[in-house]
């Protein structure tokens, strides 16, 4: 982001004393440049005790497996969201049983506010940014190639939630590697 979205003047980085921190500030009319994580909607829809597990046939992390996840546009709830990206990535309809959480990591740009979903009459298939569709137990979760740190925690949640007590051995050394994943 170079220019002002107000004038088109140039953009800086410049110590703001009121904020104590360093902001995009315009050089011409002195608007401030906000940068702020943007909004993910996800669910995590389970069909028969498996969880819908998408495999990116896109950038970043192409090939990786993630649940239905996306951006929440303007004007947009984020339950509305949530089931949109659902159809469109595994092109199921689903009803959102309740929150998870809302996943967030050090140095990420994203905050994830991610839904169990059930599918009452579903059968999962890849939408255009997915290259397959999977479905796990939590037994079956391919820890070493999910996507993001978040999804690791997500799914983390979930197996703890379908299996209390469940050997999360495997999650763990694959949130280790990440190496910016902090459980709580
Ligand atoms: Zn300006």
């Amino acid at each position: 982001m170079n220019y002002c979205v107000e004038c088109g003047g140039r953009l800086a980085e410049q110590w703001v004393p009121a904020e104590e921190r360093t902001r995009l500030v315009c050089q011409h009319c002195g608007y401030i440049q906000y940068l702020n994580p943007k909004v993910v909607a996800a669910t995590l829809p389970v069909i028969d005790g498996k969880v819908v597990l998408i495999r990116r046939g896109i950038e970043p992390r192409l090939g990786t497996w993630s649940y239905p996840a996306g951006y929440v546009e303007l004007g947009e709830t984020v339950e509305e969201a949530a089931r949109r990206e659902t159809s469109e990535e595994a092109c199921l309809q689903v009803s959102l049983v309740r929150l998870l959480d809302v996943y967030t990591s050090p140095g990420g740009r994203v905050v994830v506010i991610a839904y169990l979903a059930q599918c009452p009459d579903g059968q999962p298939r890849p939408g255009s940014e997915a290259l397959e569709v999977g479905l796990f137990a939590p037994e079956e979760v391919p820890w070493e190639e999910l996507a993001f740190p978040t999804t690791v925690a997500a799914l983390r949640d979930w197996v703890l939630s379908a299996r209390p007590g469940a050997d999360l051995a495997r999650a763990e050394e694959a949130a280790a590697r990440s190496q910016r994943l902090i459980f709580h």
